[in-house]
């Protein structure tokens, strides 16, 4: 697309594929500490559109999302645990624009064989997980499998740290049901260092333990740091700091190369964060940030790290 940097490749590395499943799932288990029962209510309070039941139909929103703002690819996160059969069916529908990662709950016994069937068959490329809502360490036993999955088959491994909340207990200021023992990054250095052809990708920097994400980064050279959200924890630092400063402190830290771009883009009709892309460009440009080192952080080292061509 064309940004104050002239034509970047940009590819969004974080985007939740929020399909028609996901909400009927979401009203069945929150059940009564929602403010409505129903999905469709739901959405009304949210004021979302209602996605289309066919994946695809969806896909081909952001599709066009992707063309309006000129970016390459998207990473479709699974947004629910079990639900990785409808990114799969987005992403064969558009398999030049569309990555894919299943979400997974490493309680679940047949969880290595669903992962293997969704890298191996359904052509998904990557893992998700938010350890705090699952309630696991990054470091324990049970996630071990997932990890030689995820080396066996060179595809990186995210999983959610900090802040608790997901987008629409957020938006319904919702108590959260996560458990914060599992929410420290500093989990992942011992699987980082035990797997280290694995890229694990820790996003919106931390959320909250951005001094966390920035020491095990330090400790493994596998650890990267997404962009995505409008990054809002940053308000709850007991220091002055704004995105230029994490932008700032992260360059200096880790250098461009493990700085990944992305949006947490996840419902309609808001659609794809142009907001989010345009301030990180911004902020880039303010620090003075080389073309070369921003193509990295943009798209080049998603390319590099899901060997895109
Ligand atoms: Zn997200």
């Amino acid at each position: 697309m064309q940004t104050i940097y002239g034509d970047l490749r940009i590819i969004d590395s974080h985007v939740h594929f929020f399909s028609a499943t996901f909400f009927t799932a979401f009203v069945q288990q929150r059940g009564r500490g929602l403010p409505v029962h129903d999905r469709q209510a739901l959405l009304e309070t949210l004021g979302w559109e209602i996605p289309p039941e066919d994946p695809v139909a969806l896909a081909a929103r952001w599709v066009a999302e992707m063309d309006r703002y000129g970016i390459d690819r998207m990473v479709l996160l699974t947004s629910l645990v079990g639900d990785e059969a409808s990114v799969a069916t987005a992403v064969q529908a558009f398999p030049e624009r569309f990555i894919g990662y299943i979400r997974v709950d490493p309680h679940q016994p047949d969880m290595p064989d669903r992962v293997e069937y969704a890298l191996g068959t359904l052509g998904l490329r990557g893992i998700k997980g938010f350890p705090a809502m699952e309630c696991f360490h990054a470091y324990d036993e049970i996630v071990y499998p997932l990890y030689e999955l995820a080396a066996a088959y060179q595809v990186p491994v995210l999983w959610h740290f900090g802040l608790l909340q997901s987008a629409i207990g957020a938006h319904l200021k919702l108590p959260s049901q996560a458990d914060a023992r599992y929410s420290n990054p500093m989990d992942l250095q011992k699987a980082a260092r035990d797997f280290p052809t694995v890229p694990f990708i820790i996003p919106h920097f931390g959320a909250g333990y951005f001094g966390e994400t920035l020491l095990a980064a330090a400790h493994c050279p596998n650890i990267f740091i997404d962009t995505s959200s409008a990054n809002g924890w940053i308000r709850y630092l007991p220091y002055p700091l704004d995105l230029q400063g994490v932008f700032a402190r992260t360059l200096q830290a880790v250098g461009p190369e493990r700085i990944i771009f992305g949006t947490d883009s996840s419902w309609f009709p808001r659609g794809f964060r142009a907001d989010v892309l345009e301030t990180q460009l911004q902020i880039l440009a303010a620090l003075q940030v080389p073309r070369e080192a921003v193509e990295l952080i943009m798209g080049g080292n998603m390319a590099r790290i899901l060997r895109l061509e």
